[in-house]
């Protein structure tokens, strides 16, 4: 089931029906309290009752069916454009050309989401930092004999990331999915960073990483296409070639850490939102090697202006 679908469907719930059904509630108690006129027949217990049924027939009527409606129709929606979007992923995911196109194309998103989010810059420039979001989904890898991680394993790097984030760029991170891949390719196992990792992005390991994203984070397809509210991909694999995890930064969605911890999660999601290195400060989120939680004001300017990085 689509996220942004359930979402709504839960924000109707919350934000109409529950009002509503305490208001009802409220005026039952209040009908059954009225003393009764009996020169009219009890006809103001009557009234009462009667609004109490109508607002309760518009609610039925209105909220439930309407909901259900829109529901419906927001899963199928979702169902065909993150269908096509797969479909144009299977394009993309075509070595060297597919990949140098999706590479393009990313660079074209990331132009055109900063240019959108201008006022968000100058607002993070004054200081303001209203709360955003950015959405991760998880596909653990495995060979032949285990998973590289688990969800449980995972967890102190997702719970330390989610502080960070919020301590210092008010953005609350929201784990989308969690999965494990069986039988994954040596390639994709164990990967390289830098060149390396651009080599292994050209070739299949990149193929590997684009399928698998948009067939196991099935929800977010169409939205990683068009670049808005995408999730980054957590890979986590066996081996980062002398690193514990890798990024290309806004080329790809995706990100490399190394199991069973993910030490590195919340430093690499940095380099998914296109944060790159900071030596002066070994605090640092940015700092080479992983371990740091601070972030400088211009680095969560830049951070909450990544199209991974969205109000919605
Ligand atoms: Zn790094």
């Amino acid at each position: 089931m689509a996220q942004v679908c359930k979402e709504y469907k839960k924000l109707v719930e919350e934000k109409v029906e529950k009002p509503i059904d305490e208001w009802v509630e409220k005026t039952v108690q209040r009908c059954k309290q009225r003393k009764c006129k009996w020169w009219c027949a009890c006809c103001n217990k009557w009234f009462c009752w009667l609004e109490t049924i109508f607002v309760l027939v518009v609610r039925w009527v209105v909220v439930t069916v309407l909901k259900w409606v829109t529901y419906v129709i927001c899963e199928v929606v979702t169902f065909i454009v993150n269908f096509l979007a797969t479909f144009i992923g299977l394009i993309l995911s075509i070595p060297i050309l597919g990949r140098l196109i999706n590479w393009i194309w990313k660079l074209i998103l990331e132009i055109v989401w900063t240019i959108v989010g201008i006022l968000d810059i100058i607002a993070g420039i004054l200081g303001i930092k209203l709360p955003k979001k950015l959405r991760l989904c998880f596909l653990i890898l495995s060979d032949k004999e285990r998973a590289m991680a688990t969800a449980e394993s995972l967890q102190k790097s997702i719970e330390s990331a989610k502080q960070i984030y919020k301590k210092e760029a008010n953005v609350k991170i929201k784990v989308s999915h969690i999965e494990t891949l069986k039988d994954s390719p040596d390639n994709a196992l164990d990967t390289h960073c830098d060149a390396g990792a651009l080599g292994d992005d050209l070739w299949t390991a990149g193929t590997y990483f684009e399928n698998n994203s948009n067939v196991h984070c099935f929800d977010s397809a169409f939205l990683r296409l068009i670049g808005y509210a995408a999730p980054v991909v957590v890979f986590v694999v066996r081996d980062v070639e002398g690193k514990q995890g890798c990024s290309l930064g806004p080329l790809v969605d995706y990100v490399t850490i190394e199991g069973p911890d993910g030490f590195c999660l919340a430093h690499e999601v940095g380099h998914a939102c296109s944060l790159w290195h900071y030596d002066d400060d070994p605090d640092n989120l940015m700092f080479p090697s992983c371990g740091g939680t601070k972030l400088k004001k211009w680095q969560w300017i830049i951070l909450r202006r990544s199209r991974h990085v969205t109000y919605l």
